[in-house]
């Protein structure tokens, strides 16, 4: 097809990811009456927040006493110090609103003998009760992400928000201005092209854990957005951080819920070895998920794993009562069912750390507006584009997430950045002019895969990206293997150039799709190997063997990777809160 006859389509707000974060953000605009397209790669509830396990954290206090502040200052905590104390205090102070409008949009909660809802305690939540940890994290059984995800989609249709399911996003379209106005789409099915024109467009598209071999993630995690938004000028933030989830499966990398430790269960090494209580004598199992995996690599390293390749160890979960185990953790025992042919409860089951979350992304104020630095100005909105949930850095997780608070922030932001739009589209009433000169970029990179053959197979570059990734970028960092994942990673960037596939027909190309979400992964991953290389402290998840120690006078600042030139920026952290006052850094201990 050529240019000038592909179709467009206007409409007030475009959103690119039907995950939580999307999903939430076009409920509220579809109910302000905006019009409102929603455009997912995959069928909106294959998103990755249906695999959410343990659920979302709230200081509803229906177990134990707990109150918001106290979830800002774990939340802070958890952070290292590097998360933004305005975006936190807002979080947390809207959680529990958050988790009653699920309930209310049809989220069957887990509950109490009382009626009130379930709370399970979870990793690095505050042990100031009495000596007794928080219980913050609302679940629904092990399969929150699916209940949320599942009432959002029937509320959109209720709402009737316009969904463009499975079509591709491949890049952003502005104005000369550089205002951003929607997208450059086509149809996986029949491969047909489309120019979304919108007003504003917000970027809801996950995070990028198939940048590593072993994940929780789905195969669709692959940071497009964050790819679409190098490409259109603006730096990721904080890449650096990216968290490593104590409990995969072992060699398989399939999640089990922190909910597991959270109702009793514990670690053990080949002696039988309750470990944890040597590295976090307070909180134990429940320390931070970078202190957990931490702690589970060394007992591996220094050969007290368990099995015949002394590489993983155990999680206990076999004196549970049986009823804990089915009626709250009914799904990761189906998993070890189907994947290992055990039951977890007559067998412990093999784990070991594997790639998860990544906490950097494309940087946002707690309005979702993408901000970038302009001359002085550390954070000045670009117009028209908004951004929220994993692709984003709001900076709510810092230099280390706590289990439970991303489904509360896709909610919570997608819903503020929903509410800005609303404002925004109230004062801009009339579409912009695209810049022809960017369509046809978009066209370029998309056709480049046309007719293209005899270069390096897409498949075989994305496993030795993984792989690359999984040795040079892994939980314990130096600076002789970052730099080497800096050299491994630019020369897979270069091979990418000239690779090919084979798939040339129009019809469900899913070999185009895949060399798309590759290039966007090279790109996400030159900026977690830069970001990495340069931070010379631990902190958080990024834990460096040669700098042993968090050094808040140099690096209490947030890294940008920009793509022009893979340039390093820094910006100062948002120390100061909404209303109260600020939590100064601390030695971090659980
Ligand atoms: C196994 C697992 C368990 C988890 N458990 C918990 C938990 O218990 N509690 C918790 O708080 N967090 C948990 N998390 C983290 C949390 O689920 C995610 O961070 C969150 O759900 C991400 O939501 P999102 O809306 O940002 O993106 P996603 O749900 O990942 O959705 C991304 C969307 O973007 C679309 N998309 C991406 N690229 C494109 C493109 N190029 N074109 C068109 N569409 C595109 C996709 O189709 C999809 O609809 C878990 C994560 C995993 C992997």
């Amino acid at each position: 097809m050529n240019i000038e006859d592909i179709p467009r389509r206007r409409f007030d707000a475009l959103i690119i990811g039907a995950g939580g974060g999307g999903l939430r953000a076009a409920l509220q605009l579809a109910e302000a009456d905006a019009s409102v397209a929603v455009v997912s790669k995959v069928f909106p509830t294959r998103s990755h927040t249906v695999a959410a396990q343990g659920g979302m954290n709230a200081a509803l206090a229906n177990v134990l006493p707990d109150n918001w502040h106290w979830h800002m200052f774990d939340t802070v905590k958890g952070s290292d110090y590097l998360g933004d104390q305005d975006a936190i205090e807002y979080m947390c102070r809207a959680a529990p609103k958050a988790v009653y409008e699920m309930e209310h949009f049809g989220v069957p909660f887990s509950r109490l003998d009382n009626g009130k809802i379930y709370q399970r305690p979870f990793g690095g939540q505050s042990q100031n009760f009495g000596g007794e940890q928080a219980a913050r994290t609302c679940a629904a059984a092990d399969r929150t992400g699916h209940a949320i995800l599942h009432s959002l989609y029937q509320q959109n249709i209720r709402a009737k928000t316009h969904f463009f399911d499975e079509y591709f996003a491949v890049d952003l379209l502005k104005d000369e201005q550089g205002n951003v106005l929607g997208a450059y789409v086509f149809d996986i099915h029949s491969g047909e092209e489309l120019i979304i024109e919108a007003k504003t467009t917000l970027l809801a598209t996950g995070g990028a854990g198939q940048l590593f071999r072993t994940t929780t993630n789905a195969l669709i995690n692959t940071g497009d957005g964050m790819g679409m938004a190098l490409r259109a000028g603006v730096p990721l933030q904080d890449m650096e951080f990216f968290q490593f989830h104590p409990t995969g499966i072992a060699g398989r990398g399939m999640l089990i819920t922190e909910g597991a430790r959270g109702e009793g269960g514990y670690l053990v090494n080949a002696e039988g070895e309750r470990f944890m209580e040597r590295y976090a004598p307070t909180a134990k199992d429940l320390a931070s998920r970078d202190v957990v995996s931490r702690s589970i690599f060394t007992e591996v390293k220094e050969g007290r794993g368990c099995g015949p390749n002394k590489d993983h160890v155990m999680l206990k979960l076999d004196h549970l009562p049986e009823d804990v185990l089915q009626s709250r953790l009914p799904g990761i025992r189906q998993t070890c069912i189907t994947f290992l042919g055990i039951d977890p409860a007559d067998h412990p089951i093999p784990v070991y750390p594997t790639a998860h979350y990544t906490m950097g992304g494309i940087p946002t104020n707690r309005q979702g507006q993408v901000v970038v630095p302009v001359k002085d100005t550390p954070e000045e909105p670009v117009t028209g584009l908004y951004a929220a949930g994993e692709c984003a850095c709001v900076s709510v997780h810092g230099a280390n997430r706590l289990g439970g608070n991303s489904l509360l922030d896709i909610l919570v932001f997608g819903r503020s950045a929903a509410n800005h739009i609303i404002q925004y589209l109230k004062e801009n009433r009339f579409h912009k002019a695209l810049d022809e000169s960017v369509i046809k970029q978009a066209y370029d990179r998309l056709h480049r895969w046309d007719n293209n053959t005899g270069g390096e197979s897409v498949d075989d570059i994305r496993r030795d990206l993984q792989k690359a990734m999984e040795d040079n970028c892994g939980v314990f960092r130096t600076q002789d293997v970052l730099d080497k994942g800096v050299e491994e990673v630019s020369k897979l960037a270069e091979r990418l150039k000239s690779a090919s596939i084979t798939d040339q027909s129009e019809l469900f190309n899913t070999a185009r799709v895949e060399a798309l979400e590759l290039e966007n992964l090279m790109d996400v991953a030159l900026a977690t190997v830069y970001s990495a290389s340069a931070r010379t402290e631990s902190r958080g998840a990024h834990s460096r063997v040669d700098y042993a120690e968090r050094d808040d006078k140099s690096w209490m600042r947030h890294t940008l990777y920009s793509s022009e030139d893979r340039k390093l920026d820094y910006k100062p952290v948002r120390t100061k809160p909404m209303s109260v006052a600020s939590f100064p850094p601390k030695p971090r201990v659980y």
